[in-house]
């Protein structure tokens, strides 16, 4: 039987990117709701509600998800830490992937980012920049919180290391700082630099993603994978056995 979805935020960039990758995968979409539509209804023909959306309607997908036994992939970005942490804990109910990017390469970048923050310390300072179209809502993106996450999780750092933007006379750059730049325009689907900047030299690692189709077909892989696991809350990196 092949798999079958819901797909919430059909009528968006990243809900057309899923129907065309389902069609490519062999994935059944046995529901394709949208703002205003009755998500419920097409719940009964599908195995796993994935979820491209607004961060307003995390809470009652996973609600839905929960009443009804049915796994999920969730894609959404723009959760304040605080309602992540109360929705983390509802998502643990169902087998749940949640990944602010379903690309396989950034997926890598992360994998890579850790190795880079673990063997480089703290003398090589640390900024993330990302570009995005100019629609996009939130900032940063959802990769690039993952990534700062990553780099404040191998210095043993917290959130307010973080340094959004500067501007201003901001002083000398302390070393605990890691910088965080969102650039907006055009149609970039979604560019990540990571930089570590020492006294002589220099690592950048960056993604460029030209297609959705990435986060699509990723969203759909861990859709194929999240059926067969436990209630939990995983990531991409779960599931491309990246940990
Ligand atoms: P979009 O604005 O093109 O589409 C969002 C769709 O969701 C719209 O059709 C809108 O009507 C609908 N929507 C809004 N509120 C809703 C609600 N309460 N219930 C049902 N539908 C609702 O945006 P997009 O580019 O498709 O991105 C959607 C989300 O996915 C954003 O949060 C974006 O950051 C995220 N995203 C994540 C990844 C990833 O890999 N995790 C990749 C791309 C985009």
């Amino acid at each position: 039987m092949p798999l079958s979805i819901l797909i919430n935020g059909s009528r968006g960039r990243m809900g057309h990117a899923l129907a065309d990758a389902a069609k490519e995968m062999g994935v059944t979409i046995g529901g394709a709701v949208d703002l205003g539509d009755d998500i419920a209804a097409g719940l009964a023909h599908s195995d796993v509600v994935v979820d491209f959306s607004s961060h307003q309607a995390t809470r009652s997908v996973l609600e839905l998800a929960v009443a009804n036994h049915r796994a999920v992939v969730l894609g959404t970005t723009g959760h304040a830490a605080e309602e992540k942490k109360q929705l983390l804990a509802l998502a643990a109910h169902v087998p749940c992937v949640w990944a602010g990017n379903f690309s396989v390469g950034v997926n890598l970048l992360f994998a890579l980012t850790r190795r880079a923050a673990n063997v480089l310390g703290s003398d090589y300072d640390a900024e993330v920049v990302e570009m995005h179209h100019r629609f996009k809502k939130d900032a940063p993106s959802g990769t690039a919180a993952r990534l700062l996450e990553i780099i404040l999780e191998e210095r043993n750092l917290t959130a307010s290391a973080l340094r959004h933007g500067r501007e201003g006379i901001v002083g000398e750059r302390t070393p605990t700082e890691v910088g965080i730049h969102a650039l907006r325009g055009g149609d970039v689907v979604g560019d990540h630099t990571v930089l570590f900047a020492a006294l002589g030299e220099r690592i950048e690692l960056t993604h460029k993603a030209s297609d959705r189709g990435i986060f699509a077909r990723g969203a759909l892989r861990a859709a194929q994978w999240v059926v067969h696991q436990k209630p939990g809350v995983y990531d991409m990196q779960d599931v491309l056995g990246l940990k």
